[in-house]
């Protein structure tokens, strides 16, 4: 048996771990405040990435924590807020992430502009 086959095992891998610990955040999040199960998840997610050198997938970072780990949930894990075109979750571990979506809009209505030219 040769290695695995272009760290497509890992991916899975992690796929598979942040699958999981949403599924925990959303169903078992009730039960779970600190959202223990689901940060384990991430964290090991997080670690399979760094140990194999994978890089994980922008969406998947998008939604977690850097900071304890939670997958960020809006009105479950978040707390959400849009202010000049720039959008803000707030973790509850006091953690930040913005969300240019001022540069969102810009970039649907590039082919308008380019028209101008
Ligand atoms: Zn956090």
């Amino acid at each position: 048996m040769g290695k695995s086959v272009a760290g497509g095992d890992h991916f899975q891998r992690m796929n598979y771990l942040y699958e999981l610990a949403t599924w925990q955040t959303l169903v078992l999040g009730k039960h779970d405040p600190g959202q223990a199960m689901a940060r384990a998840n991430v964290a090991c997610m997080d670690r399979v990435g760094k140990k194999t050198r994978s890089r994980i997938l922008p969406q998947l970072k998008r939604t977690c924590c850097k900071k304890c780990h939670r997958v960020l949930v809006p009105l479950r894990t978040v707390e959400s807020s849009l202010k000049e075109g720039v959008l803000q979750w707030n973790c509850r571990c006091g953690e930040s992430k913005k969300f240019p979506i001022g540069s969102d809009r810009s970039f649907k209505t590039y082919g308008e502009r380019g028209n101008l030219d």
